[in-house]
Parts: structure tokens; sequence; C-alpha cells
């Protein structure tokens, strides 16, 4: 199905084409908190190859093995909804940035919302998710 003419899953209001498909598409992301909202919206789309593009090597989600890793993302997004992306808090720097938020997402009746504060390092022109620290809920899986 055609998502371009829908809502963003990241919840800034624009359309998916006026918001975080030109990432998808390669684009860099402007600053972390751009690569945040377009990371949540992978997940949401299922863009996989997105969410390896953006994770940092020094990260505890990279995975060395690329089927793998792909399997795990698929396995991940075919069994949790991705309901909203509330934005708390960012620190954004030129290096080293910070975007706190809350994740609402569900599995079945399950509610799997969980708020993290997330770390990203600019590589050459790029911003990587590093990691990031839980501060409420349950899910260990990180956006
Ligand atoms: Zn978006």
């Amino acid at each position: 199905m055609d998502k371009s003419n829908q809502k963003c899953p990241c919840c800034s209001g624009k359309t998916y084409k006026e918001c975080c498909r030109k990432y998808h598409q390669g684009a860099l992301a402007e600053n972390a908190l751009l690569l945040m909202r377009s990371r949540y919206s992978a997940y949401a789309l299922g863009v996989a190859p997105y969410i390896i593009a953006t994770t940092h090597p020094s990260s505890p989600l990279y995975v060395e093995n690329r089927q793998v890793w792909l399997k795990n993302i698929h396995h991940f997004y075919d069994q949790v909804n991705f309901n909203q992306l509330e934005i708390l808090n960012t620190s954004l720097n030129d290096q080293e940035s910070f975007v706190t938020f809350v994740a609402h997402l569900s599995k079945g009746d399950q509610d799997l919302t969980f708020t993290e504060k997330s770390r990203f390092l600019k590589e050459g022109n790029a911003w990587l998710y590093v990691d990031g620290k839980i501060c409420k809920g349950r899910i260990t899986a990180n956006l």
C-alpha cells in the first residue's frame, strides 16, 4: 500500500512524503531529532534497512549478521503497533545529541509504552543512534 499521502507515523502532522520518506530514501537527517523521528516511522512502516543504516557500530543494538538483524527487526515490528510518538525533551549539539521521547506501543492488549532518553553521535555528516536509557516502561527493544 502506498503510504506517501498518509500522516507520517512520527506524529509531525505532515504526510509521510513531506516528512520522513526522504530520509528512508537516503537523505541524511539534519539533526538527531529528525533522525529519531525517522527511525520511529521506519519501525512503524517496516523500513528495516533504514534502522540498520542509522545504528552506530558501537550500539548495543548493532548486530554483525545483517540477515539475523533484519529478521529481528521484522519480527519486532510485525508484533508491535506503533501508536504514537511524543517528544519530551531534546539536547541538540554538533557531535553528541540527546532526545527524550515516549514511544506509545502495544502488542495485542499489552501496553508496551516506554520512555527513553536516546543518545546520538554524528559520524561524518550522518547522525547515528548509539544507545538509550529507559526512564519508564518495561520494553528492552530500543527505537
Ligand atoms: Zn515523519
